[in-house]
């Protein structure tokens, strides 16, 4: 067998400590999932319909490399979210083994067009074109989970030219980590791969060309890069 064109490259993200990297499958996004952010865009927490919407693989921007300033919008916003890297996956998976698949930590950005995803809301489009775009998702090195410790009052930053713009604890969160994990399986069979985005706290606002952004993940990752 031969391919009629060129396969595509796996995208893949470093790991703390190792030469080896993380081959990115697919990437998970969950949205409104800290309530203070859903106030900020208007919108209320439906804790029994949580939001997801996915990104391509290759939206990883990695490596610390330049995020390009995208096409077709005025108002690219940041979202500083923790990433989960999965090392296993399966369908219905209980919430007390949902855990146990997460592979690794990081910190990333879901970077959004939000002038496009205030049309496809108006009209009641999906949010493909605002969320899925190329070099949409810049993400951190993997810390391993057997390294990580995390508790309610991790917090995860965001500041841009050393000004701090987002900050919030894991404890906000409106469903866990597990929780996440579980519910997504019910909707898609998970595999090793998969990255999540866990949601942002609030205090998204506008990147510019030639911002320095500055992620943290307090005690597991950190993300620094340019919009270019
Ligand atoms: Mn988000």
């Amino acid at each position: 067998m031969s391919y009629a064109i060129s396969p595509p490259v796996i995208p893949s993200l470093p790991i703390i400590g190792s030469d080896q990297r993380f081959p990115v499958r697919r990437i998970f996004c969950i949205g409104r999932n800290y309530a203070e952010h859903a106030r900020e865009m208007g919108a209320t927490v439906d804790k029994d319909t949580p939001l997801f919407f996915c990104k391509p693989a290759d939206a990883v921007v990695t490596d610390g490399a330049d995020v390009p300033y995208p096409q077709a919008t005025q108002d690219l916003h940041h979202e500083v979210e923790m990433v989960l890297a999965l090392g296993g996956g399966g369908r219905d998976i209980p919430v007390e083994q949902a855990a146990s698949l997460i592979w690794g930590y990081g910190v990333g950005l879901d970077l959004t067009r939000r002038d496009l995803q205030a049309v496809a809301k108006a009209k009641s489009h999906p949010w493909d074109v605002a969320k899925a775009f190329d070099h949409s998702a810049p993400v951190s090195a993997l810390r391993p989970a057997s390294q990580v410790k995390l508790d309610a009052d991790t917090t995860l930053t965001l500041s841009i030219n050393g000004q701090p713009r987002q900050q919030g604890r894991l404890g906000d969160m409106v469903h866990g980590v597990a929780e996440i994990i579980a519910i997504l399986s019910t909707l898609f069979e998970l595999k090793a791969g998969d990255l999540i985005f866990t949601g942002t706290p609030a205090g998204v606002s506008a990147l510019q060309r030639g911002d320095r952004f500055h992620a943290e993940l307090a005690g597991v990752a950190t993300l620094e890069g340019r919009v270019a």
